[in-house]
């Protein structure tokens, strides 16, 4: 049993600076400074276990892995360097596919991401698995900025692409294919029933086969 989290306490870049007055499941909370300069609230079960960074180093290490290779070992590329290359390629080169879409429609990389992949990354951070993808997200008609690109799932990507009207339910806001996902009513039962005259509400409330109340 290793001994109990003191503050000054070191875990590799992670110098531990205070208590936190919550919990989280279970765990204390511990607020760390990276040796970057980053401030990040770690439970004891993290830090003993394996945090050793703000997420600095996994940064790095992408970075490192991208420029060390270059393009010469096309299959040493991460996902996230090669997502990089395209959304510039799409942006700015007309020979690039579906660049009518994208720089033939004034859709633009922001000077921060253009010509730093370790920008890029450090403000995305990683793809959270092989399937997602790079989305211009809330704004789909924006640029690739901070603020305004996630990485989507595909499905998440589609009902972007739609351009789904948002609904307020109950103080809270979301597209209305989400809210059909988890009230359990499919968008296109949904669209037929707003078709019928039935409330947006009371369209998505209504279970498949039900009849408005
Ligand atoms: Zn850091």
């Amino acid at each position: 049993v290793s001994a109990a989290i003191q503050i000054g306490d070191r875990f590799g870049r992670l110098a531990v600076v205070a208590l936190s007055p919550q919990r989280r499941r279970g765990y204390k909370v511990w607020i760390c400074r990276c040796d970057c300069g980053a401030e990040r609230e770690i439970t004891t079960s993290n830090l003993k276990r394996h945090t050793r960074s703000c997420g600095c180093v996994s940064v790095e290490k992408l970075v490192a892995m991208n420029t060390r290779h270059g393009s010469a070992r096309k299959g040493a590329l991460s996902p996230e360097f090669k997502a990089w290359q395209a959304m510039k390629g799409r942006c700015t080169y007309p020979g690039t596919r579906g660049f009518e879409h994208y720089g033939g429609r004034g859709i633009k990389v922001c000077e921060r991401w253009r010509d730093s992949f370790e920008n890029f990354l450090a403000d995305v951070g990683p793809k959270p698995r092989p399937e997602y993808s790079l989305d211009r997200f809330p704004n789909p008609n924006g640029d690739y900025e901070p603020g305004n690109v996630r990485w989507a799932t595909p499905s998440e990507q589609q009902s972007n692409r739609r351009n789904v009207p948002h609904l307020t339910i109950g103080g809270v806001t979301k597209r209305v294919t989400e809210w059909a996902r988890e009230l359990g009513v499919s968008y296109s039962a949904y669209k037929a029933r707003r078709r019928a005259g039935w409330s947006a509400e009371v369209a998505l409330k209504t279970p498949p086969y039900g009849r408005p109340t």
